[in-house]
């Protein structure tokens, strides 16, 4: 039987509870998670690359099912690379909304992509990266938002 191979792409500045969740939810789904880094040089990050990648890899260490990797290209370029048809993606609010349909929309027009979307769990839905870096940047443990 085919591998069904999800990507699970982000920038993960830092790899979140709220991501692991879905992360964890899309196991159930599909048979394999690549988890996919993006590198975007016009988008100064808190991480670099590696440790991005270090820390979901020794997340996952024990789970072979889920595989990290960076990517430079276009999303859907990158699934077709590793066998990808599906696109997984979290949603937290109208907000996530607007931005993720136009995405999904070019994905399966374009790449024959299908996006598939979890909601996110209430107790997951405040915590963001973007949060999590204004909270390290003036000193604060962010160790309860991370896995
Ligand atoms: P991007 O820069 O591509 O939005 P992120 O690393 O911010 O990358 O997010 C990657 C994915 O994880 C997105 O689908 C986003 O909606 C989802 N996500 C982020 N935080 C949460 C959360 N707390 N709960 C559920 N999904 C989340």
């Amino acid at each position: 039987m085919e591998t069904r191979t999800a990507l699970f792409p982000g920038s993960f500045d830092p790899f979140t509870l709220g991501h692991a969740n879905i992360v964890e939810r899309a196991l159930a789904l599909f048979d394999e998670i690549v988890i996919a880094v993006g590198i975007n040089e016009a988008k100064r990050t808190h991480f670099s690359l590696d440790e991005r990648l270090e820390a979901i890899r020794r997340i996952y260490a024990a789970e072979p099912r889920v595989k990290v990797a960076g990517y430079d290209t276009l999303t859907m370029d990158f699934a077709r690379k590793v066998g990808a048809k599906y696109i997984v993606r979290g949603l937290r609010s109208v907000r996530d909304f607007e931005y993720e349909r136009d995405i999904a929309e070019i994905n399966r027009m374009e790449g024959g992509l299908e996006t598939v979307f979890l909601l996110t769990e209430p107790k997951y839905a405040s915590i963001s990266s973007s949060v999590v870096r204004e909270l390290l940047d003036f000193g604060k443990d962010v160790s309860r938002f991370l896995p």
